[in-house]
């Protein structure tokens, strides 16, 4: 008997228990800042059960390529660049995808690209796997970790970057930085302007050309109620020809996407939730206004938010001394905070950190988050 065999013999009962994963936390109070804004709505849900038959999108027509369905080209090539408001969109695997498109279609490898401080790791992972060096803009640093437009645009313009990345807001603070002057300088030098969109594209109207963006990348689940992986690009014209090209064996074929795109399940609960993306943008400011009340209320108990003030966005990082103070004398040590929070039925907070915390307010109804409010006023009152 070989080997593998021998290996497959003790599989034979192999089962993984997943269904705790949902349902432990099924009626929690999720305030975690990376699932808030990917809950699927229920007409999104209705979408996966349909098409939970195996190859998905080939339902809809059998046999041909998914850029050839009706439906799907009424929404990559009209309907989200509308929402983008770019001239031309496709499908990427994620918000990381995009970014290394991007710099593909910018930058050729041993160029420079600038980014801010703040950026996500996988902004990095994809300039050094594009072969390209960073420069970096720092951020002010404690208290507020702001990207100033100005030092931003000094850098662009003493280094002439093939690609500059602005974050759009980050993922630590929620800070949004002054794309649209930075973008109006990018473009008077020159320079290709690239926003990370993966915490506004779906919450937040963006709109590329209002920028001054070249790119802009979006992450289906991060921000645009989707099950992921999967996420957007849009770009201006100007880029349409490089992006858009074609394979010259296969002439149907876009090279840049390897001839066809996201397809599967991820894809679908995209565009089954792209109406209602449509929809929510709208309620962006009263999600802001809530973000700076729940924001409020917690330093009102002594918690500091960091960051932007007042805040724009409903990701949130707070200095959390107190909890840290808690957290030398209580039993549970560094994880009591999440068992605390845990025994109030809410879920999202990282579990071991106490010196400071990420959270955010996201869809989550006010009720529920003056739940969470009094969760964290009984803690701090009870040590
Ligand atoms: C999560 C995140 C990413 C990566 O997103 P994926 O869609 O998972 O690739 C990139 N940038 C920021 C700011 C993020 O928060």
């Amino acid at each position: 008997m070989s080997n593998t065999n021998i290996m497959l013999m003790g599989m034979q009962n192999l089962s993984y228990d997943y269904s705790s994963l949902s349902r432990k936390y099924k009626d929690f109070i999720n305030i975690s800042p990376i699932q808030t804004g990917a809950v699927l709505p229920d007409e999104s849900k209705k979408a996966l059960d349909e098409f939970a038959i195996g190859y998905a999108p080939y339902n809809l027509a059998q046999g041909i390529e998914i850029m050839d369905i009706e439906i799907v080209k009424e929404f990559i090539y009209k309907d989200l660049p509308g929402f983008l408001g770019s001239d031309i969109a496709r499908i990427t695997f994620g918000a990381r995808d995009g970014i290394y498109t991007a710099m593909r279609l910018a930058a050729k490898p041993h160029d420079t690209v600038l980014v801010d401080e703040n950026r996500h790791y996988t902004t990095v992972l994809a300039a050094e796997k594009a072969g390209l060096n960073i420069i970096e803009a720092k951020s002010t640093g404690y208290p507020d970790y702001t990207i100033d437009a100005d030092e931003y645009i000094s850098l662009m313009e003493k280094h002439k970057p093939s690609l500059a990345i602005l974050t759009y807001p980050d993922g630590n603070y929620g800070n949004l930085p002054d794309a649209k002057t930075i973008g109006e300088a990018a473009k008077e030098n020159n320079v290709p302007f690239l926003l990370n969109c993966a915490y506004s594209i779906g919450r937040m109207p963006i709109s590329l050309k209002r920028l001054n963006a070249d790119f802009v990348i979006g992450s289906g689940h991060k921000s645009m109620a989707s099950i992921g992986p999967v996420g957007v690009i849009g770009a201006s014209e100007k880029w349409s020809e490089k992006m858009l090209k074609k394979s010259k064996y296969y002439e149907k074929n876009e090279l840049e996407f390897l001839g066809s795109e996201i397809r599967g399940s991820s894809f679908i609960t995209l565009m089954a939730s792209f109406p209602y993306l449509v929809r929510r943008i709208n309620e962006w400011d009263k999600e802001v206004a809530k973000a700076r009340w729940f924001s409020k209320s917690l330093e009102m108990l002594g918690l500091l938010q960091l960051g932007e003030k007042p805040h724009r966005h409903d990701l949130m990082k707070f200095k959390t001394d107190i909890f840290y103070e808690i957290s030398k004398i209580h039993p549970k040590k560094r994880t009591f905070l999440y068992e605390e929070l845990k025994k109030n039925r809410i879920t999202g907070i990282q579990q071991g950190r106490t010196k400071n915390i990420k959270l955010s307010t996201y869809g989550i109804e006010k009720e529920s988050l003056k739940k969470v409010i009094e969760a964290f006023e009984k803690i701090v009152d009870t040590y």
